[in-house]
């Protein structure tokens, strides 16, 4: 019997699995995931399905997918990747739903995937299941809803030798993709090292809120603190819009909003009340100076007050405040042209002089260190609402 189904989008070959599992595990795709939706798609697929044993349940579910996931419409090419994919040793084929062919080794897959491929791999073949699987060179056919490129960085994954080889994954549509195959075929392992790719450098360093809005999407906790706490380096209300806000709760950019505000708040009052400072010999502090110097008691560690700071100090601490209050990170406080600006100003002073500029540089350090420091208190308490 063939049975035409339109499945919601949302309903995928790895979710309508989960949906056996939830009961076990809540999975970030389950967690989001409505049941209630996903059994009314089971019935519509077969009326009976909702009496089956879940063993046999989810081998029905398998069979009759294979009717959904592959595009009718698209021609049929016998499309093979090339080595290990090639393989003719290879003991069960997986089809991309652009049609290209992947031969794979089951055992490799299984230990990928325990709770997934083991387990279908596991399944007894029913008796009335001949003719509704497709096979090719006397294998089995999986079908897959990847398309090619995503499913051969999936498979590459699997293979031992990507340990010391690890397939690219250029873009964070491509980091994307891949980390939602691992979710949804529970390869836990590779979910973590996917996570990791997530994570890297070239991605957050630059793209922090679209990192973010992947994490919210999967609800990753851990990718989201890490993120949010990148976009610090950026004023928040400037950020163009990037698509991955679309994977935001209101609740998530909420929260995320309040973390900077915080943040900011935190920042800025190491700037303007520096009782941090330890050190008095700075030659701001000790400029003697009768022409440039400005006179007003400041607050530094262990109850001290200090009376004497060469008025080019301000040129640093005060643009330095506001930056904070738009980027609240260490980082902010060692941007390049804020040094230079002040150490500009330090030359019209024949007392601080050339001493400003070792100085500045080794004060500019401490600053940074102070306000990373009380940032990462608001980070430790910031709840992404995962
Ligand atoms: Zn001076």
């Amino acid at each position: 019997m063939i049975i035409t189904v339109h499945l919601p989008m949302n309903i995928s070959l790895g979710s309508m699995y989960m949906y056996k599992r939830s009961s076990n595990r809540r999975s970030p795709i389950t967690s989001g995931f409505d049941s209630v939706r996903v059994r009314r798609s089971l019935v519509s697929l077969c009326p009976s399905v909702h009496s089956y044993s879940p063993r046999v349940r989810i081998h029905h579910q398998w069979c009759q997918m294979s009717q959904i996931v592959t595009d009718p419409s698209a021609p049929i090419v016998d499309a093979t990747v090339a080595h290990p994919f090639d393989d003719p040793k290879a003991d069960v084929i997986l089809r991309s739903s652009d049609n290209v062919d992947f031969r794979c080794y089951k055992l490799l897959l299984a230990f990928a995937s325990p709770s997934f491929f083991d387990g279908m791999f596991n399944l007894p073949q029913p008796a009335d299941d001949h003719g509704t699987e497709e096979r090719k060179d006397g294998l089995s056919v999986i079908p897959m809803t990847e398309k090619r490129q995503v499913l051969e960085r999936l498979l590459r994954l699997c293979y031992p030798s990507t340990i010391v080889d690890p397939p690219t994954l250029p873009a964070l549509e491509d980091v994307r993709a891949v980390l939602e195959a691992t979710i949804k075929y529970g390869m836990d392992r590779l979910e973590q090292r996917v996570r990791k790719v997530l994570v890297a450098p070239r991605f957050i360093e630059n793209e922090p809120m679209r990192v973010f809005g992947i994490a919210c999407h999967f609800r990753l906790e851990k990718e989201a603190r890490i993120a949010a706490k990148y976009t610090l380096r950026h004023e928040i209300q400037l950020l163009p819009y990037v698509l991955e806000l679309e994977d935001m709760t209101g609740g998530d950019h909420h929260r995320l909003l309040e973390y900077h505000a915080e943040c900011s708040e935190v920042a800025r009052t190491v700037a303007d009340i520096p009782i941090w400072i330890e050190k008095d010999s700075f030659v701001w502090f000790q400029c003697a100076s009768q022409d440039v110097r400005d006179y007003y008691p400041l607050a530094i560690s262990r109850g001290r007050e200090l009376t004497t700071q060469c008025w080019w100090w301000d040129d640093y601490m005060v643009p330095a405040s506001e930056d904070l209050e738009r980027r609240p990170c260490g980082q902010t406080v060692l941007r390049v042209e804020l040094i230079e600006k002040a150490l500009k100003s330090s030359r019209l002073c024949p007392e601080c002089g050339e001493k400003s500029y070792a100085d500045i540089r080794i004060f500019s350090e401490l600053f940074a260190k102070e306000v990373e420091r009380v940032v990462s208190e608001v980070s430790s308490m910031y709840q992404p609402g995962m």
